[in-house]
């Protein structure tokens, strides 16, 4: 019998994790070769889902939840899980149901062909809002344009991993994390399926616009050093403008004879050059607060005193 490890971030799913329970019961039970963990790893949440996880423990000895101290988004709390399974076959989804259980099936059947990785693809989104999903086709764009490994757009968190890759996935430590972009730096066989996101089954997205941005920022910085060649860039232009302006003061002064006290041009410059000051450092800024973070060494989370029945290995 194969062990398959199913990592589950949940934040205030209350409303989902049953149904989400039933339908991962559903889609295993055929699949007579394999036994599977459910590890829940509950990101803080501040609704009821600690005590229906601790339920469904009670219940079935393959649910294996884990509480983390407070937030820590979801990034982290994927990190927590799979830092904590021992499956031959890992498979990382989210609690909502818009990563499909029956899906897993076919994800299995990839990784018996060979594939070490399946990383799946949203093809559409149902009853996504145009604003989510014209902002994300674009940040896939612009990500791409600078990223150093090549990022599907439309890329979820939903994917399997073989062991191996789990272990490897193991030893990066870095806290400002894009989980999607690390897995495919990191290599191994790697394959895609392409999938339709339904709705959510109940509750609303927990992702604000401001994790949204956290994340998609880290994206960016996390897999390229571009936006720090700006600085370079946009200092080469500035040079070659003041140049210009510069023969453009002589020219005044000395062949026209005419040096007016052009206070506008002046502020122009202040204000066309303090802005592109602010801009590099606010880039190198960027790039400073992540050394800051990661020279810290803190822990990627803290996981709470409700420990996992599996709490092995350390
Ligand atoms: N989630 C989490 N911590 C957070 C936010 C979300 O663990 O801070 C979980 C959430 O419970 C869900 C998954 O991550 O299982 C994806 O979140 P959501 O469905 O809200 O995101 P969306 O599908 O809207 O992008
Ligand atoms: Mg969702």
């Amino acid at each position: 019998m194969k062990l398959v490890s199913i990592v589950v971030p949940v934040y205030n799913e209350e409303a989902n994790l049953r149904h989400f329970y039933e339908a991962v019961c559903e889609a295993m039970k055929p699949l007579t070769d394999y036994t599977f963990e459910l590890v829940f790893v509950d990101d803080g949440s501040k609704d009821n889902s600690r005590v229906i996880l601790r339920e469904l423990e009670k219940e079935d000895e393959r649910v294996q939840p884990m509480f983390l101290a407070r937030n820590s988004g979801h990034q982290l709390a994927l990190t927590c899980g799979l830092d904590h399974t021992d499956g031959d076959v890992v498979i990382t989804m989210d609690g909502d149901m818009q990563h499909p259980p029956e899906m897993i099936p076919t994800l299995l059947k990839k990784w018996e062909e060979g594939y070490e990785v399946v990383q799946t693809v949203r093809v559409t989104t149902e009853g996504v809002s145009f604003f989510k999903k014209t902002t994300s086709a674009l940040y896939y764009k612009v990500l791409n344009m600078v990223s150093t490994v090549p990022i599907q757009p439309g890329g979820s968190d939903f994917r399997l991993m073989d062991r191996i890759v789990v272990e490897a996935f193991r030893k990066y430590r870095e806290h400002a994390r894009f989980i999607r972009g690390l897995i495919v730096a990191m290599g191994f066989k790697q394959t895609k399926l392409e999938f339709v996101a339904p709705p959510r089954f109940a509750g609303v997205s927990k992702f604000s616009f401001r994790k949204m941005l956290h994340l998609a920022v880290d994206g960016i910085l996390a897999f390229s050093t571009v936006p720090l060649r700006f600085g370079l860039y946009a200092g080469v232009l500035s040079g070659i403008i003041s140049f210009f302006l510069f023969l453009h003061v002589l020219f005044v002064k000395y062949v026209e004879n005419d040096a007016v006290p052009g206070w506008a041009t002046i502020l122009a410059c202040v204000l066309f050059f303090g802005g592109v000051q602010l801009f590099i450092l606010g880039i190198m800024g960027e790039y400073i607060g992540r050394i800051f973070e990661e020279t810290k060494g803190r822990p990627l989370y803290l996981i709470a005193k409700d420990k996992p029945k599996n709490e092995k290995k350390e």
